[in-house]
Parts: structure tokens; sequence; C-alpha cells
């Protein structure tokens, strides 16, 4: 039995033995389209493999979409919505979403070890976060279906017809959760397309959804890649768009349906600033500071990617850091004390080279833990760059891995400069003793979501979105109805 050692903050080694999570992911060897409720072959025939990131082996094979494909989902969609899903009361689609909800929860653990093997992310992190926040999100908008007259107060709310969904690999069955729940709550069908890396998960949820006997068309499912996102964001059968991703992609999609009579909302990336006051508990938020950015190996659009410390406790802080992360387990993602997953795919750890090596060039300072990696699939150590200037790439640009940068400040003015002084507006971060200076400094920040003492906290009661170019939007709570439905004033 091999084991992982690891040094404690406190200088004493501790030795883990294996402890991987076993339940069967029941993943297929092939995967076909999910349309019109049934799965089908794809017209063209195409097939992609995906791969295990973690042994960069095949997991399995799964059906591409094409140009013909996507618009037989959309036609799909539209005569679901037309004769069945916009005419159905909403508490009987309610009790859909309901069982949706029920099935996912009672097959959790299996769905979070597909995550893992596919997306590369620690069990505990797919475990306790990506499955029971989509089960959650799933019971939330159930609960709206049947309400929607009362959400709007003084309006009536129609849904807005066929809605395509564009997801990235990073959460992936979190996304399509984030995505369906509520467009079906509010009387919509849909067409999503998953990550070209991450497609199993909501090609498990498609065979859920069959279980749960949704009418045919409500729900299509069409993995692919750029051309298959691009195709659907196009297809004039569509009423409206909901993408999440990179920000470079959402600026194409807001070019391509400028003139378009089509609704879209845009949630992008981020490079969120963890703000450290002096009067902060120091040994909490360097836990804080670990969850936001190492854990999920920084494949986070709201990761707190820019530290920016008080210059009085910056030398103490950054120790203890180093400490914290010399202890942090990197490898197996099933194994239930991982700590850091493999990065999702050769594309991702490529890019996060390439911008690591510009902060070395550039003059920061990095660091490292020498902790092996696995010999084995896509793996990045915790780094951490000092001597970061405001300039330098890395700090401006999203690197999507678990690399941090570290800056430093004096006053709550230079702070908050500093954390706004990026093209994003995501999320930002703030640790410190004093309640006041907590309202005065979060009022100044240009972000859709800022924590307070605490970090990547999810709840779909609450809503999520960015300013600048971190997107437009919101989902989650009440927010997340809006971009699907039409008000209509009753009064
Ligand atoms: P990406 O933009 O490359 O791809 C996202 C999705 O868009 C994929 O499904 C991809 O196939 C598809 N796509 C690519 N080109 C397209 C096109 N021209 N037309 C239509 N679809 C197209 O992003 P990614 O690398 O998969 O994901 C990482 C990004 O997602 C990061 O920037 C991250 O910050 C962002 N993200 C944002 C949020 C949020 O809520 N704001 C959440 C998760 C991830």
């Amino acid at each position: 039995m091999s084991t992982t050692s690891v040094a404690s903050s406190t200088g004493l080694n501790w030795t883990y033995a294996p402890a991987p999570e076993t339940a069967d992911p029941k993943i297929r060897s092939r995967y076909e389209l999910f349309i019109d409720g049934r799965f089908v072959p794809p017209a063209e025939g195409q097939y992609r493999t995906i791969l295990n990131p973690a042994t960069a082996e095949p997991l399995t094979e799964v059906a591409e979409a094409g140009a013909a494909d996507i618009d037989r989902a959309v036609k799909a969609a539209r005569r679901a919505y037309e004769k069945v899903w916009s005419r159905m009361p909403g508490r009987e689609r309610g009790k859909y979403i309901y069982r949706i909800a029920r099935l996912l929860q009672e097959r959790a653990r299996e769905f979070a070890v597909a995550e893992s093997k596919n997306g590369g992310k620690p069990i505990r992190e797919s475990r306790d976060t990506d499955i029971p926040l989509s089960v959650a999100h799933f019971f939330y908008y159930a609960g709206w279906a049947d309400k929607l007259n009362y959400a709007f107060p003084g309006a009536r709310a129609r849904p807005v017809g066929v809605c395509g969904q564009v997801i990235p690999w990073n959460f992936p069955l979190l996304m399509a959760a984030w995505k369906i729940a509520p467009a079906l709550a509010t009387g919509n069908t849909v067409v999503l397309k998953p990550a070209e890396t991450t497609p199993v998960t909501s090609l498990k949820l498609a065979e859920l959804i069959q279980e749960a006997d949704l009418p045919p068309g409500v729900v299509n499912i069409v993995p692919g890649g750029r051309p298959t996102g691009a195709a659907l964001v196009q297809h004039p059968g569509v009423d409206k768009i909901a993408f999440t991703g990179s920000t470079a992609v959402g600026k194409w999609i807001m070019k391509a349906l400028a003139g378009t009579r089509k609704k879209y909302t845009l949630e992008l990336g981020g490079k969120a600033a963890n703000i450290i006051f002096e009067d902060a508990a120091i040994d909490q938020a360097v836990e804080g500071i670990i969850n936001a950015i190492f854990f999920n190996q920084g494949h986070v659009c709201c990761a707190g990617s820019r530290l920016l410390v008080q210059e009085g406790v910056a030398e103490i802080l950054i120790t203890k850091l180093k400490q914290r992360i010399r202890t942090l387990i990197i490898g197996d993602p099933l194994d239930k004390n991982t700590d850091i997953g493999a990065i999702n795919s050769r594309e991702q750890l490529n890019r996060i080279e390439s911008l690591v090596a510009s902060g070395r060039e550039e003059g920061a300072e990095i660091w490292q833990p020498d902790c092996p990696l696995p010999e084995k699939g896509f793996w990045y150590r915790p780094t951490l760059f000092t001597n970061v200037s405001q300039a330098h790439r890395i700090a401006q640009e999203e690197i999507f891995g678990p690399v941090l940068t570290i800056q430093t400040f004096r006053t709550p003015e230079e702070a908050i400069e500093r954390a706004n002084n990026t093209p994003y507006g995501l999320s930002d971060g703030v640790w410190t003793d004093k309640g006041a200076k907590i309202f005065k400094v979060t009022r100044q920040l240009r972000a859709g979501v800022i924590w307070a003492n605490t970090f990547n906290k999810f709840d779909p009661t609450s809503p999520f979105g960015g300013y600048k170019e971190s997107g437009m939007g919101r989902e989650g709570g009440w927010h997340g109805l809006l971009p699907y439905v039409e008000l209509e004033e009753t009064a």
C-alpha cells in the first residue's frame, strides 16, 4: 500500500494511507446525443475521445453534434415548448424538477466519482460541493415553478421560449444545473452544450432526465466543441442564449447576437482580489486563501487569484501560507485525502505554464513546494508569485490554475484601487476583524460577489454574476428567474 507523507506546519510529518472512493461511476463506453428524449447518433458520425486528466487515458467516447444535429435539437425543443411545456401548469412542471433533484440526490456518490474522473477535481470537491449544490439548485427552482405569479408583483411572467445554453469545463454538472433548473421552472425548453472535455455528467443527467420521464424535447444535450457552440448560438430558432465561459468567447457571442432578437446572459472570467487587513485572524485567512485558489486547482471563475496583504502582516502571512501549502496533498482525484487534483486538460496546463513563464520573464519571484507529482496525466504545483507589479500579465489575466500572485498595500484606499484595477469584476474577498471596515471597503469594490472572512461560499438562493468584463446577468436566487421570463404588466 503506498502512502502520502506531508509535513505539517508544526514540523511533524503525517502519513496518510490511500482512501479511494470506490462507488461505480457507471460511465458508458460510448455516449450518443440526447435529442427529443432519446440517445441518437450524430448526423456526421463524429465521436470525440474523452480523457481522464489524472491519467491522460481514454475514459469514454462521446458523439460530436454538428449543425444538422443542433437543428434537430432546436426543433425538438420548439415542439416540446409549444405543445407541452409552456402550457403545463407550474405545479406540474415543478413535480418533474423535484423528481430530477431527488434522483440526482439518490445517485450523488456515483455522479461525484464520474465528475472527478472526467474533470480531475478531488472527490472531496465533487462530493461536498458540485453534486450537493447541483441538487440544491434543482430543488430551489422546482419551488419557484408554481409561484411565478407571486414573484413579480404587478406583472405576469411568460417564458422566453427555446434556450441555447453553453457551459465550461470547470463545474460541468453544477453549470448544467444552474442553467437547466431556472429555464425549466419558468416554462422554457433547453438545448445544452457541455464543454468538449467534460460532457460525462451532463450525459448522465440526460439518462436521469429520461428516468424522470420528462416530456421528450424539453431538455436536449448536444456535446461538441467550438463549432457546435457557435451553431447553437447562431441558430435562428433559439430565443435566448445563456453562456458561461471565457471573456473572449463571451465577446464573440455578443457580436454574433448583436442586431438579433435573442436575449442573452454571459457569465465570464474573473481575477478576484483577496484582501487581508492587518487586523484579520491570520490563521483563518490562511485557510481562506488556500480554499480560494488551491482547492479545485484554481479552476474556479471566482477564485481568489490575487492576494493583497497589508504590509504589517505580509511576512508572517506568507510564511504561514508556505507552511500550509507544503502540507497539501496533490494526486489521485478519487482519494478522499487529496487536496489538489489534476489540471483539466493538456491545453489548460499549457496555458498555466505559459502565463507562469511570463511572470518569471517580467521579473516576479516564483515559489513552489518540492512535492512529487504523478507521472501520468496533467498536474501543476501550487505556485506563489511575489514582487508582482500591477502591469504584469499574471496580475491582469485569468490563469485558471493553482497560481497566486501576492502584492502588498498600506491603506484601505490603496487596496481598493488595486483590487478594482483589472478588466474583470466577478468576485473579491475581504478579511478583517472590523465590521465597519468590511462595509466601507466592500461598498467600493466593483465585483458581483464579495465574501467577508470567508471565500467561495455558494447558495442557490443567492444571485451570482459579474461586472465589467466578467459578464452580464445574474444566475441563482430570484434574480436568476429574470433572464428566463418576459414580463407583461397586469395592472
Ligand atoms: P471557453 O470560453 O473556452 O468555453 C466555454 C464553452 O464555450 C465551451 O463549451 C466551449 O466549447 C464553448 N465555445 C467555445 N467557443 C465558442 C463559440 N465561438 N461559440 C459558442 N460556444 C463556444 O471557456 P472554458 O475554458 O471552457 O472555461 C473557462 C472559463 O469559464 C474561464 O474564463 C472562467 O472564468 C469561466 N467561467 C465563468 C463562470 C461564471 O459564472 N462567471 C463560471 C465558470 C467558468
